[in-house]
């Protein structure tokens, strides 16, 4: 099993997903709606779902700014993991998903490519965490300074305390 939001941190960085599940804490649990799926291997907290006629709209709030159009890749397949469970859980509706970016709000609607990008998504990432290698740092300095791990994932001392390097 799979937290939604794990799809995205694989997506960010494996590393920091292999670090964040087996030693970093979880930030205390948001409120939202639990949706969980045992065949799909997802578990996910989705801000809101509501129902608008046929269809069950997941709603998701992010507080970062929206890209120039569509949403950004990683809230693509989080909300893309959010409408295969909505599907699943809500049989006979269609699902669909918002995200309430600051200043905007984007449309994301379940499709094959995306149903294709969630499913293979989530088996890298369980076949990253069921791997004993910790994954190589990111060539990407923008992306580790605004990482929340980057104090604990370029500490080589603390690396080694943890049993790495
Ligand atoms: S600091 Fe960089 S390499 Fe380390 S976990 Fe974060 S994104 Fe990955």
């Amino acid at each position: 099993m799979l937290s939604v939001s794990s799809l995205a941190e694989f997506l960010y960085c494996s590393r920091k997903l292999y670090l964040q599940e087996h030693h970093a804490e979880r930030p205390p649990r948001a409120p939202g709606v639990l949706l969980r799926s045992e065949r799909l291997r997802l578990i996910g907290k989705v801000d809101e779902v509501r129902k608008e006629g046929d269809a069950a709209i997941a709603v998701q709030k992010k507080t970062g700014r929206a890209p120039r159009q569509g949403v950004w890749p990683q809230h693509r397949v989080q909300m893309g993991a959010y409408l295969l469970l909505l599907e699943e859980l809500h049989p006979g509706t269609e699902p669909e998903g918002v995200i309430r970016y600051a200043r905007a709000e984007r449309r994301v609607t379940l499709n094959p490519f995306l149903r294709y990008e969630v499913l293979e998504t989530r088996d890298r990432a369980l076949q990253v965490l069921q791997q004993r290698t910790l994954p190589p740092r990111i060539d990407d300095e923008k992306r580790c300074r605004a990482c929340s791990l980057f104090s604990l994932c370029y500490d080589d001392n603390k690396m080694r305390e943890l049993g790495y390097g």
